[in-house]
C-alpha cells in the first residue's frame, strides 16, 4: 500500500484532499490517503473580520464540519486522524502525531503534503486555533467583549486590521454606538506593494465610518483590570499615552505551523523551504503548500494557485514523471473590504473601484462558496465539480 499523507485541512489542503481521492486513490487500490489535522472544521479566515461582530455573519458559514464530507470516502482507502503533526522524520518517511484524545501515533508515508498554514498571534481566532472547540470558545469570548464594550481597539495596520476596523466602524462608530480605535505603526494603514492611493483610500473610508485612527503608534504594554484592558501606546517620537478599552482586538500577523519540521528545512522565519516544484529540497516525496511555505506571501490566492498546481502535478509525480515547475504570480491582486458597503483594492498597478470589490468580495466575504472549497470541489478560482 502506498500511503499519501496530507497535513492540514485549510484553504490549500481541502481541494487537494478531494481531488487526490478522485484522481488517484479511488482509481487505484494500491493507494490510501490519511489526512491529519487537529481541527474537525474547515476554517475560512477571509470572513472572520465580520464573524467577530456579534449578530453579523454566523460562524457556521465560516467554520464547516469536515466529518460528514469525509464520510463519503471508503474507510479502507481514507482516514481522518484528529491530531497535530509533532515530529517529521524526512529520512525515515514518518510523521509523529499528537492525537487530540491525548495519545500519539506514528504514520509512515510514501508521499507527504504539508499544508499546515499559520496561526494568528495573540491567541486570536482569525485562523484555526489548536482545536475547533478552542476557536469557537475564543470567538464567543471576543464577541461578548465587543457586545459589552464602550470602546473597541483594533491594533495592527495590515489587511486584517483594516477590514476589522471597517466592520466594527460600520456596525458601531458610524452611528455613534461605540468608539472604535484603529492603531497602527505607520503613516497609513496597509503596506507596499499596495499603492499609496489604495492606502489613502482605506484611511478615508475608515474616517467616514468615524473610526478614530492612531497612526505611527505601537502598543508597548497590555494590562487587564476587571473588564478593562489598558493599552500603553508609544508614538514615533517616544511619547507615551494610555487607552482604556473593553475589547482589545489585535491583528498582528501569523506564525508558521512548522515546529514539527527539522530546522534545516526551514528559512530564518520558520517557513518551510520550497523548491520551484513545491517540493522540499533533497526530499522529493515531501510537498509544501500555502502559508507554511517559503516561496510566496501568506495569501489565499497563493494557497489556491499552489493547490491547483499540485492537484495536476501529484499524479504525474506518482506515475514517475518529471515534476512541472510552479510559476508564482508577480501581480498584486488584493481586495480590501471596508465595512458592509465600501471597499478598495489593487490589481497590478491599478486601483480598483469600491463597488467592484464590494460586489466580488464585500457582500458575503466568500461565505457563499467556501463550503465548496471545504468539500474540495473548488478552490478560490478553479471549479472542479459543480
Ligand atoms: C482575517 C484574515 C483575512 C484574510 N483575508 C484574505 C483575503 O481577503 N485574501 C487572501 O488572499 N488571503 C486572505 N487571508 C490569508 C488566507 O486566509 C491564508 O493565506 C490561507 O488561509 C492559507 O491557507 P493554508 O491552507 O495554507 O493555511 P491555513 O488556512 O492556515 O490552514 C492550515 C491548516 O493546517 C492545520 N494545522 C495546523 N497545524 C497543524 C499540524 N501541526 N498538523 C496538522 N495540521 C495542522 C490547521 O488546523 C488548518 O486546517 C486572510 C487571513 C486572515 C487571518
Amino acid at each position: 500500500m502506498k500511503t499519501i499523507v496530507i497535513l492540514g485541512v485549510g484553504v490549500a489542503a481541502a481541494p487537494l484532499i478531494r481531488q487526490t481521492m478522485r484522481n488517484v486513490v479511488l482509481k487505484d487500490k494500491e493507494y490510501n490517503l490519511i489526512v491529519v489535522a487537529p481541527t474537525t472544521h474547515f476554517h475560512w479566515p477571509i470572513a472572520m473580520p465580520r464573524v467577530i461582530v456579534p449578530g453579523q455573519l454566523s460562524e457556521d458559514k465560516a467554520m464547516i464540519d469536515l466529518r460528514p464530507i469525509f464520510k463519503e470516502y471508503p474507510s479502507d482507502q481514507f482516514e481522518f486522524v484528529l491530531g497535530a503533526a509533532s515530529a517529521l522524520d524526512p529520512t525515515g518517511n514518518t510523521v509523529a502525531v499528537s492525537l487530540n484524545d491525548g495519545g500519539s501515533r506514528t504514520i509512515n508515508y510514501h508521499t507527504l503534503v504539508v499544508a499546515t498554514g499559520t496561526s494568528s498571534k495573540d491567541n486570536m481566532p482569525w485562523k484555526a486555533m489548536a482545536t475547533t472547540e478552542q476557536t469557537k470558545q475564543r470567538l464567543h469570548e471576543l464577541q461578548q467583549q465587543i457586545e459589552n464594550a464602550r470602546t473597541i481597539a483594533v491594533v495592527g495596520g495590515g489587511q486584517t486590521g483594516s477590514e476589522t476596523a471597517g466592520e466594527l466602524g460600520f456596525e458601531y462608530s458610524k452611528q455613534g454606538r461605540k468608539e472604535v480605535y484603529f492603531i497602527y505603526n505607520d503613516r497609513l494603514p496597509l503596506a507596499p506593494p499596495l499603492m499609496e492611493s489604495v492606502r489613502k483610500q482605506t484611511k478615508t473610508e475608515l474616517e467616514k465610518l468615524n473610526v478614530k485612527l492612531i497612526p505611527n503608534t505601537k502598543v508597548t504594554a497590555v494590562e487587564h483590570s476587571g473588564g478593562d484592558t489598558i493599552l500603553t501606546l508609544t508614538d514615533a517620537e517616544g511619547k507615551v499615552t494610555t487607552l482604556t478599552t473593553q475589547a482589545y482586538v489585535p491583528t498582528t500577523g501569523g506564525i508558521p505551523n512548522s515546529s514539527f519540521v527539522p530546522a534545516d528545512l526551514l528559512d530564518s522565519d520558520g517557513f518551510i523551504l520550497q523548491t520551484k516544484s513545491l517540493q522540499v529540497k533533497g526530499h522529493d516525496n515531501i510537498f509544501v503548500l500555502g502559508d507554511v511555505g517559503s516561496l510566496e506571501e501568506c495569501k489565499a490566492g497563493v494557497a489556491d494557485a499552489q493547490a491547483v498546481h499540485l492537484i495536476k502535478a501529484l499524479p504525474i509525480y506518482l506515475n514517475g514523471g518529471v515534476m512541472p515547475t510552479y510559476t508564482p504570480s508577480n501581480k498584486v491582486m488584493v481586495g480590501i473590504t471596508l465595512g458592509r458597503s465600501r471597499a478598495t483594492g489593487q490589481f497590478g498597478s491599478f486601483k480598483l473601484f469600491s463597488f467592484l470589490i464590494h460586489y466580488a468580495k464585500g457582500r458575503f466575504l466568500g461565505t457563499d462558496y467556501c463550503h465548496l472549497i471545504a468539500a474540495g470541489k473548488k478552490t478560490l478560482m478553479t471549479t472542479y465539480e459543480k
